[in-house]
């Protein structure tokens, strides 16, 4: 017998039950509803969805949702779509796999919007995104929803040198929607051998304004916030305030005791490189997660002038890209959620001997900061701290 769609769609409502978006809302909030399913297409629910819903398409309901829903045949689902026919027609089909307590939802998301509702909104990728993210999104360990949680960090550079510069390159590249770079210097001629944001017709630009351009040449889609100023106790605790994680690409003893307190201050992790020669290391110092902090290590500066900086003892031009390229992976993974971080170990790197060497790290109950019992409450003087004249560059 023939039918047609609208004597199928009469026929398949009869054989299955249909909810109200009131019921479907009164047992969200009652928790007798566990699963609500999304059955539309991608860029139907990119206007938004039910907040929770699972997004699973039509055509691939019946293939994903033991794996993305649940096994059990029991468990309440309601199911919707953009009006309420596709949901039914979806609500047989798993009740022919068995599912015992399938719902469809009367009028579907307008139904909702319409009984005034809330909905969710950018809960998935554009098209472009998916494209740009694709071998971020096809590992298990980062997926649509790792990816949109890098676009989502808020992430601040102290320093666009020769750490700042290679991290910079890939935050942006991999999507962190935020960065914010701190840098008070112009491009340099001697810059370029390792700052490879930079290039010849950038000498004498703003360093922060020279790489901005850069990184939304590579991404557009990225924010990219500049502080052509250096970082002081004055404006620091306001600065990090917008960024979730801190960048320290700064070589000098006042900035890397600043950032650190700030840091340490408002809770933030700092991902930390330096660089001499031809030698690297990097941490990550996340004190409200139990790590240690810098001053764990070093409790007071060395006296003024016994560390040569890299202006004066030379730094093998890859090496800030070596170390930049942990810090950036530190960086990603914080944001995702995934793998085990540079907490509480030092990355030590030799590149002459090309060996990488780790110690460990602890935190110190009597650190003046992030102790038990912490003198440093607040920011200070850092160029008084460490006995010197105030100007801070960044690494490199
Ligand atoms: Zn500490």
């Amino acid at each position: 017998m023939a039918l047609t769609s609208g004597q199928l769609l009469d026929q398949v409502k009869r054989s299955i039950e249909e909810v109200t978006a009131d019921q479907v809302k009164r047992g969200l909030q009652a928790g007798e509803i566990k699963h609500v399913v999304d059955v539309r297409e991608r860029d139907e629910v990119m206007d938004g969805y039910i907040p929770g819903a699972h997004l699973i398409p039509r055509g691939f309901l019946e293939l994903n949702i033991e794996e993305d829903v649940t096994m059990e045949r029991d468990v309440p689902i309601v199911l919707y779509c953009a009006g309420g026919n596709r949901s039914a027609l979806a609500a047989r089909d798993l009740i022919a796999m068995g599912y015992t307590s399938v719902t469809s939802m009367i009028g579907g998301i307008k139904g909702w919007k319409d009984a005034g509702f809330s909905i969710e909104q950018d809960g998935l990728l554009s098209d472009d995104d998916l494209q740009r993210y694709s071998r971020h999104i096809i590992l298990p360990e980062v997926g649509e929803q790792g990816q949109k949680k890098l676009l989502g960090g808020k992430v601040l550079l102290v320093g666009a040198g020769g750490l700042g510069c290679p991290t910079a390159l890939y935050l942006a590249a991999a999507g962190v929607g935020t960065i914010g770079l701190v840098d008070a210097d112009v491009v340099d001629r001697s810059n370029l051998q390792r700052q490879i944001l930079f290039s010849e017709d950038m000498i004498g630009k703003p360093k922060v304004e020279a790489a901005r351009e850069r990184l939304l040449q590579l991404n557009p889609g990225i924010t990219v916030n500049t502080h052509f100023e250096l970082l002081t106790s004055v404006n620091a605790m306001q600065m990090l305030d917008g960024y979730d994680i801190i960048v320290n690409g700064c070589d000098n003893f006042p900035t890397r005791y600043l950032v650190n307190d700030a840091a340490v201050l408002s809770g933030k992790p700092v991902v930390d490189g330096s660089i001499f020669r031809f030698e690297g290391q990097a941490t990550v110092y996340d004190s409200a997660d139990g790590g240690p902090c810098y001053r764990c290590l070093y409790p007071e500066p060395p006296p003024p002038g016994e560390v040569p900086s890299c202006a004066e003892g030379g730094v093998l031009g890859i090496l800030p890209g070596t170390i930049g390229m942990v810090q950036a992976t530190e960086v990603v993974k914080l944001l995702v959620g995934m793998g085990t971080p540079l907490v509480g170990r030092m990355m030590l790197y030799d590149a002459l001997d090309m060996k990488f060497r780790e110690l460990k790290l602890r935190r110190n109950p009597d650190c003046p900061v992030c102790g038990d019992a912490p003198t440093v409450t607040e920011l200070i003087d850092y160029e008084q701290f460490c006995g010197l004249p105030g100007h801070s560059e960044a690494a490199g």
